[in-house]
C-alpha cells in the first residue's frame, strides 16, 4: 500500500471512520513510517480544525483532497528528512 493511502487512511482515523483492520494496518504503518507519522499529525490538525466548522459524520466529497492537499503545502519538514535534534 503506497503512503497515499495511509494518509487517506489517517484521515479516516482522525474522523474515526475507519474498519478495524483498516486502523490495525495503519497504526501498524505508522509505526514504522515517519514521514506517515508527521502526515498523520499533520491530518489530524487539520481535520480538528474542519471540526470545529462542519457537522462530525457530514464529511463532503472533496475533504481528502483538502486536507491532502494543505498537508502538501505545509512548509513543515515532513518530507522525510531527519528533524535535527534541537541545539543547547
Ligand atoms: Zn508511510
Amino acid at each position: 500500500m503506497s503512503h497515499r493511502r495511509y494518509l487517506e487512511l489517517a484521515a479516516g482515523g482522525a474522523l474515526d471512520d475507519l474498519e478495524p483492520d483498516e486502523r490495525t494496518l495503519l497504526e501498524q504503518h505508522l509505526g514504522e513510517c515517519r514521514s506517515c507519522r508527521l502526515g498523520a499529525r499533520d491530518i489530524g490538525e487539520v481535520v480538528t480544525a474542519l471540526g470545529m466548522a462542519t457537522p462530525r459524520r457530514a464529511v463532503p466529497a472533496g475533504t481528502w483532497a483538502l486536507i491532502l492537499s494543505a498537508i502538501r503545502e505545509a512548509p513543515s519538514g515532513s518530507s522525510g528528512s531527519p528533524v535535527p535534534p534541537a541545539t543547547r
